[in-house]
């Protein structure tokens, strides 16, 4: 609790109420206030107050409690950008749809099989088994009958975490392997309050710290179109957002972020011919594919020397590119993030939540379109509500 972690830091640092208060220019009383939780520090304080307690800013934002505060996450940022009646339905009516079928996502298995691997020491197995779990997990609320396809899913999830330790660990020179690089974060939960009782939050995959630059933000990046991913980096608003804050959370500069693409496809096997021979036909494979295949079938890697010289050079399954921002950026993403808070400020004090009203970007994903259509109708739309949708707090 934020209470507990003010007077502790504070005790810790052999300082009193009236001292610390002195060091924020405040009053004693504010700062007993503070300690006995009847109110939250305000924003403009939490700087001052970390440096006053030798906290980080984000060891003070981490205690800040959630209820009767806004948690704005990203999705929720960008969902207000496209439409602001949906944005409602969900976020401040907090009605989610009752059949709400999610395919279970190698992706988010797959991040869940790297938070183990380096939480955990760099746990290969481990992370395989725990991806694997993640998807097993995610399959019990899936409600349609378990296909073939989807459990061969399991088996390329398990490969494609597999590949990519392999590759991380024998290719990747520097950034995030090398003696001198430390893990100083993994899923790291961040809140950033931007106005009163409103807090942006978010979850950083992994930090690192590089000896004489500073530290990296690293985004897990699962897809199938892995060369589009890396086309335009420099307007990825969610991660800009994400640095940002983070060049106000930690005490280190953040230099930039780093995204760790990971295709979600998986490298084809050569084909054998009936003379004993290999395919020649195109495919999309990786040096480690094409050689086990090779042995697999009795052929002599010596012969297919040119080959896997060639894949041993290329990997179409991962790429590492690093993102940086001028200073100037970074100020903009500020101001850019400050005037969507303020806008979603005045949609909640006015009720203002307005429709996108263009078909091209909500009628064919969106969850809320009956009840968007009959309300705006002017309907009664109480038992569409009971019967399509369920209030968040209500879920069991
Ligand atoms: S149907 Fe379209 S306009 Fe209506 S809530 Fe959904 S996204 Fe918004």
């Amino acid at each position: 609790m934020l209470r507990t972690l003010i007077r502790e830091a504070r005790l810790e640092k052999g300082l009193s109420q009236r001292q610390v208060a002195e060091q924020l220019g405040v009053s004693r009383t504010l700062i007993a206030l503070w300690e006995s939780g009847r109110l939250e520090p305000q924003m403009k304080y939490y700087k001052r107050l970390s440096e006053a307690l030798g906290l980080s800013l984000s060891d003070l934002t981490e205690e800040i409690e959630e209820d009767n505060t806004l948690m704005v996450s990203y999705s929720m940022l960008s969902t207000f950008k496209r439409c602001r009646n949906k944005f409602k339905y969900r976020y401040i009516d907090k009605l989610e749809p009752k059949e709400k079928p999610i395919a279970p996502s190698k992706g988010s298995a797959i991040h869940a099989g790297l938070e183990h691997y380096f939480s955990n020491n760099y746990d290969k197995m481990g992370a395989i088994k725990i991806a694997e779990e993640k998807f097993k997990a995610a399959l019990e609320d899936y409600p349609f009958p378990i296909e073939d396809e989807i459990l061969n899913e399991i088996e390329e999830t398990k490969n494609i975490i597999s590949r990519w330790i392999t590759y991380f660990e024998r290719e990747m020179g520097g950034y995030f392997r090398s003696p001198d690089e430390k893990v100083v974060a993994v899923e790291k939960h961040f809140k950033y309050p931007l106005a009163k009782d409103i807090v942006f939050h978010g979850y950083f995959d992994l930090v690192i710290n590089v000896p004489n630059e500073g530290l990296w933000i690293i985004d897990h990046k699962t897809t199938k179109h892995l060369d589009n991913l890396f086309d335009n980096l420099d307007l990825d608003e969610q991660m800009d957002y994400y640095l940002w804050v983070a060049n106000k959370l930690f005490r280190k500069p953040v230099v930039g972020i780093i995204y760790n693409g990971i295709s979600t496809k998986v490298p084809s096997k050569p084909k054998i011919l009936k003379n004993g021979g290999i395919s020649k036909a195109k495919i999309v494979t990786d040096y480690q594919t094409y050689y086990n295949t090779l042995v697999e079938n009795g052929l002599n890697p010596k012969d297919y020397k040119e080959i896997l010289d060639n894949l041993k050079q290329i990997n179409p399954f991962f790429k590492v590119e690093m993102s940086f921002r001028t200073e100037t950026e970074i100020e903009n993403i500020g101001r850019d993030l400050a005037a969507s808070i303020k806008e979603i400020i005045l949609a909640k004090e006015h009720n203002l939540f307005t429709r996108t009203r263009s078909t091209g970007r909500c009628i064919w994903d969106c969850a809320y379109k009956n009840l968007c259509i009959a309300e705006y109708k002017g309907e009664d739309v109480t038992d569409l509500i009971n019967e399509f949708f369920i209030k968040k707090e209500e879920k069991k």
